[in-house]
């Protein structure tokens, strides 16, 4: 038990580093959009909060895939205030690709079966012919009632 809970923290610990790489390189690539025309005070805390609402919504995209719906649009309407009329459409692309890419990295994660929970499940199919819905071993592929596959699949 204790294994496996490692696993899922050290499974998290990357979730998140990526994420924040995705969010940092959103950032970069309109950081230099941001309002110049404002007081320097003013400036600062706009970039502050630009880069805030990119953490926040790559948080919210790492905690909750499958249920948050066009995140590109939320953080653009979240950010769009700092930046001025004529770059927006630019700012807009930039939010769109950034998620793209994270969105996408979030969507093999899924499909790996890494997001599911968090856990593991079972290689064996069933006696009904469903996936073995129980949790694997630590370190091992199948649940105690079907370890014996995988001991069979090391003999060969
Ligand atoms: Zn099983």
């Amino acid at each position: 038990m204790a294994a496996r809970d490692t696993v899922i923290e050290e499974y998290t610990a990357q979730l998140q580093a990526r994420m924040y790489q995705y969010s940092r390189a959103i950032y970069r690539s309109i950081k230099d959009l941001i309002d110049p025309y404002v007081a320097p005070e003013l400036h600062l805390e706009y970039r502050r909060a630009v880069l805030e609402q990119c953490e926040l919504t790559m948080e919210r995209l790492a905690k909750d895939p499958l249920y948050f719906a066009k995140p590109d649009r939320a953080l653009f309407q979240d950010i769009r205030r700092y930046f001025p009329i004529t770059v927006q459409a630019e700012v807009a692309w930039a939010v769109k690709e950034g998620l793209a890419a994270a969105t996408a990295f979030i969507e093999e994660q899924i499909e790996a079966g890494a997001l599911d929970g968090g856990v593991a499940r079972c290689r064996a199919t069933t006696r009904k012919g469903k996936p073995c819905q129980r949790t694997p071993l630590p370190e091992r592929d199948y649940c105690p009632s079907h370890q014996h596959l995988e001991r069979s699949k090391v003999a060969a």
